[in-house]
């Protein structure tokens, strides 16, 4: 008799057929293989709201709750895929995106514009499309089991856990997109809890984001869930309430570019050109981040995201401005994507110049946190991060430049927020009080907060420029083309 060789239990190959295992149950209790497979369309509309975390008024909890929103449709018949997502901000209004998938042709926009106006924001083609389609998948239970399914060798087992008092089997493999999900099945039941994925980000360090997924119902033979529920760190993020439609007809129109819309502009091509000067001595760095340079050093507004953007602006900086130092960096808010960065002018010993509420902000990012996935080499030393508060107006002046901060909060974004006032170059730049279309020309009406700015600007005397800047983007606005803004919205007062 030939000898026969076992995989030992804690071998790959044991993991995989144990998660296979699991995932059989799971495709079972859902609905069964042939009828999952069978499924022609599913449609899915959600609302909700979710948690601000750090993008709220306040620097710190607890957190605004603000209205969230959104779609997806998968013809799986006609390989094509639809999905929209929004979020709404006080003062502000509704921010979104959009994706269709037509086989390997996608593309992928905003719908209120507030971005990127009348240009789509990206094209994709074949292997790109991964993403939107890995995407749909996240939202859809039953595609998600067949996802996992299909992937062959590439699922594992990772054991036991417990999540909401309840022990659950942990499989994971990675989806199309590149991007790795473990997903939870209930092990009492086969249910399905919801998946995880792990990511590093510049403010909270190393982060475990959960889908959990309740309240299953059987609709056309599939077991669908009526509740999502999204943690980040075991905070609440998101909840929504879902209704799924299965097997409905499709408007075509549904998987298509809405009317009005343009190609992107291929960039223009200026390959060393990564400062732009748009003023004397006033600089953006992608997008924009603005840095102005003074006789004998530089100062620097906006910190966006994480240590690695910023140490990637700083690393620029000194090679253009070899002999100054950056003594400032100037974030607007508290908000990650303005303020994530600041641990990289921690580094190199600049100041971070801000208003008494955020200080505290500062301090916590300064501090050590589980950073393994995005790692950094910063660490605070005994007397803490160089950090300066200002209440009202600081003026950073030589004998070369002015630079002037004013704080024109609170508002409805922010309780502080700072702008920029360069006064000898007549350049306004502020973050998220004012959003032009980065690209394809054109105005949005004004919203509110951009009405509440306009007063501001003229209470500090700022009757006039000629740039205003904005942090998202490189796009500079003259003074007539925010007048328009405001005009359209029926504010004539600036
Ligand atoms: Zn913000
Ligand atoms: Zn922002």
């Amino acid at each position: 008799m030939d000898a026969m060789v076992f995989a030992p239990a804690d071998s790959t190959l044991h993991s995989v057929q144990q998660a296979r295992a699991v995932l059989e149950r799971a495709i079972a209790v859902a609905g069964g293989e042939d009828r999952l497979r069978r499924l022609r369309t599913v449609t899915l509309h959600y609302t909700g709201h979710r948690t601000m975390i750090n993008q709220s008024r306040q620097a710190y909890p607890p957190w605004d709750r603000e209205p969230a929103s959104g779609s997806v449709v998968v013809d799986r018949e006609g390989e094509r895929m639809f999905a929209e997502n929004y979020t709404s901000y006080p003062g502000i209004g509704r921010f979104g995106a959009a994706w269709a998938v037509r086989g390997d042709q996608g593309v992928h926009w905003e719908p209120d514009r507030n971005h990127y106006g009348s240009e789509v924001i990206a094209t994709y083609s074949g292997r790109e499309t991964a993403g939107p389609w890995a995407l749909a998948t996240r939202w859809i239970p039953p595609l998600i089991l067949i996802d996992a399914w299909d992937c062959g060798t590439n699922l594992r087992r990772l054991g036991r856990v417990t999540r909401d008092d309840l022990p659950m089997d942990a499989v994971a493999w990675t989806q199309r997109d590149g991007g790795t999900v473990t997903l939870l099945v209930e092990t009492g039941t086969g249910v399905v809890h919801g998946f995880e994925s792990v990511r590093g980000d510049g403010v909270y360090g190393d982060v475990t984001d959960r889908v959990a997924y309740s309240d299953w119902r059987r609709v056309g033979g599939v077991v669908l869930p009526a509740k999502r529920t999204d943690r980040c760190n075991d905070e609440v993020v998101r909840e929504l309430d879902l209704e799924y439609g299965v097997d409905l007809a499709v408007e075509d129109d549904r998987f298509e570019l809405p009317p009005g819309y343009t190609r992107p502009r291929p960039a223009p091509d200026r390959p060393d050109e990564r400062l732009r000067e748009v003023a004397d001595g006033v600089y953006l760095d992608p997008d924009g981040v603005m840095v102005v340079e003074f006789g004998d050093f530089l100062a620097v507004a906006d910190c966006p995201d994480d240590y690695h953007r910023s140490r990637s602006t700083i690393a620029a900086l000194r090679e253009r401005f070899p002999d100054k130092p950056v003594r400032y960096v100037v974030p607007s808010h508290t908000h990650g994507d303005h303020g994530g960065g600041a641990r990289a002018y921690f580094e190199i010993g600049a100041t971070v110049l801000t208003t008494p509420g955020h200080v505290e902000f500062y301090r916590t990012l300064a501090r050590p946190a589980p950073r393994t996935i995005s790692p950094d080499p910063y660490v605070a030393t005994d007397d803490g991060p160089p950090i300066e508060a200002f209440r009202g107006t600081h003026v950073i002046s030589d004998n070369v430049r002015t630079m002037v901060l004013h704080d024109v909060g609170p508002n409805a974004h922010s309780e502080e927020l700072t702008i920029v006032h360069l006064p000898d170059q007549g350049v306004v730049w502020q973050a998220d009080i004012f959003f032009s279309p980065a690209t394809g020309g054109g105005l949005n009406p004004a919203m509110p907060i951009t009405v509440d700015f306009a007063e501001k600007l003229a209470a500090l005397g700022i009757t006039t420029f000629t740039a205003l800047l904005e942090a998202h983007h490189g796009r500079v606005v003259s003074v007539e083309e925010f007048r328009q803004a405001l005009a359209l919205a029926d504010y004539r007062g600036y």
